[in-house]
């Protein structure tokens, strides 16, 4: 393979294979803290049909140029690698996942990839429409759909021009395409959609949906409005509360980061996903894989493992998996938002959530 360096220094590491203690390569790979790292979030493109106004600013965005994008070929050979160091379950996410050329027979692809069991989705559904039955045929297991309002024209506005009722048209065909369980997810900013938060959890009194409410966080390009515009999770809880009476708490498996609670009598479950003001770092069990091809090693830090360069360096599946189990090895323990420091290199529409 090309020649890498190995530095500690810059939040970019190229990592040599024959230069560098090879891993274990018959047990799935842990990080240095023992957490085992099984669930890569797979950004397919940097690019959306939306520019939700906590995700993206509204001037400056700079997209990678397509060839800097990995190639579906490319991405496969990655997903063996990193199914052979133990990755079992893929997200794919984006910017818009279904903006992908070829979405589809690249699902159907990564679904035959030994050791992949799971693969969802987190999409702003306006594509699900037509999608939803094609995806759940390739072997789509699930989908997230990201809706922050029921109002059409504050729809229009934090989107910056997304249609409301193209997203409902892509939640039903989700749920005819039996892409279950349906979850839902709102970013709640204060002043802009705190104030549905009660209608929205309602949703799951008919529905068997879980509706998940995600603070929002000072990704790069929207740091101000997260900081200002924050709403912890514990406050949402109380809103309910005072509106619908007690809610059972159900708890939440492990690695998943919501919190889940029902409403008295509702069919679907909500959940609260609190990075900021509880953050779940010490049961991480995640990665993130950028569209230019960088393993990111925590969302809220800068750190990235470059597998572009090594793919196209001439890597075997060996030595490709060989880099991500150093990847996963020197994972961060955690976020660093308590001590102040804030990711700068990257937009949540870089790194899919
Ligand atoms: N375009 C797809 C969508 O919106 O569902 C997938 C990509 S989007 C970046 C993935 C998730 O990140 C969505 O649920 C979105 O609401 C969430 N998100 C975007 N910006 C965020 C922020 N600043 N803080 C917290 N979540 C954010
Ligand atoms: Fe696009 Fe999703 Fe970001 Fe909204 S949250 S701008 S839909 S990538």
């Amino acid at each position: 393979m090309a020649a890498n360096q190995l530095s500690g220094t810059t939040p970019i590491i190229f990592y040599d294979p024959a230069r560098h203690p090879r891993y274990a390569t018959d047990t799935p790979a842990l990080d240095q803290y023992g957490r085992r790292i099984d669930y890569l979030r797979v950004s397919l493109t940097d690019r959306c049909n939306m520019r939700c106004v906590y995700c993206m600013p509204a001037v400056g965005v700079q997209f990678a140029p397509r060839p800097e994008l990995l190639t579906n070929e490319e991405l496969l050979l990655v997903i063996t690698a990193a199914a052979r160091a133990g990755f079992r379950k893929l997200r794919l996410t984006g910017g818009e996942p279904t903006l992908r050329h070829d979405l589809v027979n690249l699902v159907r692809e990564l679904k035959r990839i030994p050791g992949i069991e799971h693969i969802a989705m987190t999409t702003n559904a306006l594509r699900l429409r037509k999608l939803a039955q094609p995806l759940r045929e390739a072997g789509l297991d699930r989908v997230n759909i990201s809706i922050d309002t029921l109002d059409p024209l504050k729809f229009r506005m934090i989107t910056r021009g997304g249609n409301l009722e193209e997203v409902w048209a892509g939640i039903e065909a989700a749920d005819a395409a039996g892409l279950h369980p349906i979850k839902l997810n709102a970013v709640v900013v204060r002043g802009m959609n705190d104030d549905e938060v009660v209608r929205l959890a309602g949703l799951t009194l008919e529905r068997p949906w879980e509706f998940r409410f995600i603070e929002v966080m000072p990704l790069t390009g929207v740091a101000g409005l997260a900081e200002e515009g924050i709403v912890a999770s514990a406050e949402l809880i109380a809103r309910l509360e005072q509106h619908y009476g007690p809610l059972e708490e159900i708890g939440h498996a492990p690695s998943d980061p919501a919190r889940t609670y029902r409403l008295p009598g509702a069919k679907g479950v909500i959940g609260f996903i609190s990075s900021v003001s509880d953050p779940f770092c010490a049961t991480c069990n995640r990665m993130r894989l950028t569209a230019d091809g960088r393993l990111h090693l925590c969302l809220l830090r800068d750190d990235e493992v470059d597998l572009r360069a090594a793919v196209r360096g001439g890597a075997s599946v060996a030595d490709l998996e060989q880099i991500i189990r150093h990847a996963v090895y020197i994972k961060p323990w955690g976020h660093g938002l308590p001590a102040g420091v804030k990711p700068t290199l990257r937009g949540m529409s870089e790194l899919g959530g």
